[in-house]
């Protein structure tokens, strides 16, 4: 078969997708497509692509069947560009292969996450990992971004000075805070960035590292659409339930009502979850 090219794709390479106020993200190259997931999908059965809405049809059985092998044969390598803090999360997906600028060897930019004051929150009383949704007082987020500011402008200048005194880089920069800017290149085949998605799209991640899963679903629709379609229908736009979430659905649609504390359905907490999910249609 010969090499997958996909035109939507070849327009945007090295175009700068940005995110955050100083970062990006840019799709360096890539390789198959929708093409190549049909393709090596019928090697199982011996047969070539078919029409157009077969082979849709095909991708989407294969994403709701979990049958995901297809998917790796699609590699996509990104030059992203991310706050330190973010990258700490990003990189606990092991499945990818990366090479990030080195520290030890350059001068660091100064170039530092600031949030833009709307997303400057209080922190959630009911979510230990997150932050409220509560609008926040304006003189006070000025004054968490004042004060986030002059920690970085303190940092980098306490930074410049080791380095123009010669001290090494690799000593120089370890008091730089977690809202420095680093860049990687990150490759990852189409499965395993899904599985990255699931989890970083979903409302539970920090929103920084949210509007970069974003940024990536937007250049992989590009690559490979009709699977990101699939993806976003089965897995990002789904939801699942327990056994016992599945049984009180099966309950209701029988005819039983819902209600607290029923003799025979969900109760307390784990009904509330229950109903916030059919509700937001979110995972909780
Ligand atoms: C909302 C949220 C909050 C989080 N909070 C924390 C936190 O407080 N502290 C913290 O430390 N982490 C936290 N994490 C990180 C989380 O625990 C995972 O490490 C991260 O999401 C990567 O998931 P993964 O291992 O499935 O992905 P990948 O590393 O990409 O792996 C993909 C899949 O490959 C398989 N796999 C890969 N490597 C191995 C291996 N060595 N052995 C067996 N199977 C393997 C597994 O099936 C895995 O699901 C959080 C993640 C999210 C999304």
């Amino acid at each position: 078969m010969a090499h997958c090219v996909v035109p939507e794709a070849e327009a945007i390479l090295d175009r700068e997708f940005p995110v955050l106020d100083k970062g990006f993200i840019r799709l360096v190259d890539y390789l198959g497509g929708d093409e190549r997931v049909v393709q090596s999908a019928r090697v199982s059965y011996g047969e070539g692509t078919k029409s157009y809405r077969e082979d849709a049809a095909l991708i989407d059985y294969l994403l709701r069947h979990r049958h995901t092998s297809p998917f790796e044969q699609v590699i996509l390598t990104f030059h992203v560009k991310l706050p330190i803090f973010v990258a700490r999360q990003w990189i606990r997906h092991r499945t990818a292969r990366l090479n990030e600028i080195s520290g030890r060897y350059s001068v660091m930019k100064d170039d530092f996450y600031l949030p833009a004051s709307e997303n400057v929150s209080l922190q959630s009383k009911d979510n230990k990992q997150g932050r409220s949704a509560e609008p926040m007082d304006k003189d006070l987020s000025a004054q968490v971004l004042a004060s986030l500011k002059a920690g970085q402008k303190k940092a980098y200048a306490d930074y410049t000075e080791l380095v123009d005194e010669g001290i090494a880089r690799e000593l120089a920069r370890v008091n730089l805070p977690l809202s420095l800017y680093t860049e990687w290149y990150w490759q990852i085949d189409l499965h395993n960035l899904f599985h990255f998605l699931e989890l970083r799209l979903d409302t539970h991640a920090q929103l920084e590292i949210r509007l970069y899963a974003e940024a990536l679903l937007d250049i992989a629709k590009k690559v490979a659409p009709r699977c990101c379609e699939s993806f976003e229908r089965h897995i990002s736009g789904g939801v699942t339930f327990s056994k016992e979430e599945f049984a009180e659905l099966k309950r209701r649609l029988a005819g039983a009502e819902g209600g607290k504390n029923t003799a025979d359905g969900l109760s307390g907490k784990v009904l509330d979850r229950f109903e916030e999910k059919i509700r937001s249609g979110k995972q909780i």
